[in-house]
């Protein structure tokens, strides 16, 4: 298969940076002395894995005959936007690139390269995948490999359009709860039991059919349907990981039918990014004649908590704080589910846990709330991977955030494409100055670059997710895909916002609420300068 002349000259460039920065930090460990660079080496290895990733689709699109005239402008102009950025990013930077004399002038800077670097990203193919863009309405009906996947893709979107997206606005409007009627259509469809082995009661559909089910889902809405999966999907993939057999069988087939609703609770009010210093007690004790945990302390930003029957929840249960993450477990906590933003429950024994709803001016529907736990009892089978799974919680949640993340990049493409579609739409639509404002030069060069963002960073998601399904401990792929694919989606949002004037700041317009939607995305599961320097960079520059 042919390589574009500019990525092999920006591979050849971020290896030798990468290799460069391995010396200067000191495998990764030193890291944290030049955070700045580990930074722009993270994203900028990103931005080139995301345009091989889309050049490589366009190849074998070519490949099979099917090739497409637009989507191979779409992969020049991709990847040369991000070799001249690069270019421009190790020229401001040459010190501390460190590249080995010659590397850069026989690379990005070499005159060929140049040239095609120019060719690529000349405004006018820009404006012509642009004037496609309007012309289909910013529909995306590209091929994915695998029946699963493509058939999941049309289930989804039928689904998606015609049950979510009639809701979404008035769910958003109201910060009203997820209706009822869309949990109980995704059980039907078997949306909750993607990723659980059949073994246990799953569709063991596989990584990429699950990101294909959650673009569509979150395209209709975010908060609404598309995030749904991502609880579960995490909880599974740690018992999986780290539960025992008995747990596996008891805890799976409820989560994958959808009885079992799910929450997450990791995060606290003084502890986000540095999970190892949660501080969340779980002490051993008995109620009952039952030998179990007593769970107290504080959580925040525990998403759909209210609704959720168990929450996965990250506790200490080694009181001695230096031991760090050695000292956490991992507990699935049953709780009553609620219906509204603040709730109060009181167990037999004794133990009260309160729950209210922080306001958010996005991500919607199913509401993000701070707990507070004061001796709330949990059985002992329920520390994943019971004594054995004592201390090592902080691992399982690792995992399980793995597969969240590969599932917040298809969460971000789908929040993309509805902003994609919908200012398509718009542009095709508005009339100024006496004509649509798709017709003019500037809008189509704006979309243009949308729509090339996007199937970038949809290419890195789905390569990602091929790589999972072969190998389920995998985590760089997933982080980058996370990492790019919610940028992209905050910046096509905001693009098209600007796009639709003043009605894009109109709650009566979806753009709006897909503005703020998308804001959420580079901040939950790893913000982003944490998922760059403590996940990307430091698996790329491990020695
Ligand atoms: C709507 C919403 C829903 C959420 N849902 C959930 C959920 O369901 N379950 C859950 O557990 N959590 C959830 N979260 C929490 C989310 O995962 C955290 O907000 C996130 O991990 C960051 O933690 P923090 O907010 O405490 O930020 P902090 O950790 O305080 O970080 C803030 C900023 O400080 C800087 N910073 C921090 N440490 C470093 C460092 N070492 N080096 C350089 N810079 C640094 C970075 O700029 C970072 O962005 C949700 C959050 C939101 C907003």
């Amino acid at each position: 298969m042919e390589t574009s002349p500019i990525l092999v000259a920006a591979r050849a460039a971020i290896d030798e940076a990468v290799a460069a920065a391995k010396k200067t930090m000191n495998g990764g460990k030193g890291i944290d002395d030049h955070q700045v660079h580990a930074e722009r080496i993270a994203y900028a290895a990103t931005e080139v894995a995301a345009a091989e990733a889309l050049q490589t689709y366009a190849a074998e699109r070519r490949a099979a005959g099917a090739g497409d005239a637009t989507l191979d402008k779409m992969a020049a102009a991709f990847a040369g936007e991000i070799a001249a950025k690069l270019t421009a990013t190790i020229d401001a930077h040459e010190a501390d690139f460190g590249l080995p004399a010659g590397v850069f002038d026989k690379t990005l800077r070499a005159p060929a390269v140049r040239d095609a670097v120019r060719a690529a990203q000349h405004e006018s193919a820009l404006r012509e995948i642009g004037r496609e863009v309007i012309r289909t309405r910013g529909a995306n009906n590209g091929y994915i490999d695998g029946d699963i996947a493509e058939m999941a893709r049309d289930s989804a979107r039928q689904f998606a359009r015609k049950d979510v997206a009639p809701l979404a606005e008035h769910i958003h409007r109201h910060d009203d709860l997820i209706p009822d009627s869309i949990l109980g259509a995704m059980r039907d469809l078997g949306y909750f039991g993607m990723s659980v082995p059949e073994q246990y009661g799953g569709q063991g559909m596989g990584n990429l059919a699950m990101i294909v089910i959650t673009e569509e889902l979150s395209c209709a809405s975010l908060a609404a349907a598309g995030s749904l999966i991502t609880r579960p999907e995490i909880l599974t993939k740690a018992l999986l990981k780290g539960g025992t057999e008995a747990q596996k069988q008891q805890w799976l087939p409820p989560v994958a039918a959808g009885e079992l609703m799910v929450g997450i609770s990791v995060t606290e009010p003084d502890t986000g990014s540095d999970v190892a210093s949660v501080r969340c007690r779980a002490e051993r004790g008995e109620q009952g004649g039952e030998a179990g945990f007593f769970i107290s302390g504080a959580k925040a930003w525990c998403t759909f908590a209210g609704r959720a029957d168990v929450l996965a929840l990250l506790a200490r249960t080694n009181p001695d704080v230096k031991l760090g993450a050695k000292g956490l477990s991992l507990f699935i906590v049953p709780k009553p589910a609620f219906d509204g933003h603040e709730f109060e429950t009181k167990q037999p024994g004794g133990g009260t846990l309160h729950g209210k709803a922080d306001r958010t001016p996005g991500y919607r529907g199913m509401h993000s709330f701070t707990l507070a736990f004061d001796r709330w009892f949990v059985p002992a089978a329920n520390l994943i991977g019971e004594s054995a799974g004592e201390g090592k919680g902080f691992y399982l949640q690792m995992a399980g955030f793995a597969a969240g993340r590969l599932q917040t990049g298809g969460r971000a493409s789908g929040v993309a494409q509805a902003a994609l579609e919908t200012t398509a739409t718009y542009a095709a639509e508005r009339k100024q100055f006496g004509k649509p404002i798709g017709e003019f030069q500037l809008t189509q060069h704006k979309l243009g670059r949308m729509a090339t963002h996007l199937a970038a960073s949809r290419q890195l998601t789905y390569a990602a997710a091929r790589k999972m399904d072969e190998n389920e401990s995998i985590v760089l792929e997933p982080s980058m895909a996370k990492l790019f694919a919610c940028d992209v989606a905050v910046w096509v949002t905001q693009e098209g916002q600007l796009i639709h004037g003043g009605w894009g700041y109109a709650e009566e317009f979806a753009i709006s609420r897909y503005v703020v939607d998308a804001q959420v995305l580079p901040i939950f599961e790893g913000v982003k300068p944490i998922l760059e320097l403590k996940v990307i960079a430091r698996n790329l520059l491990a020695a």
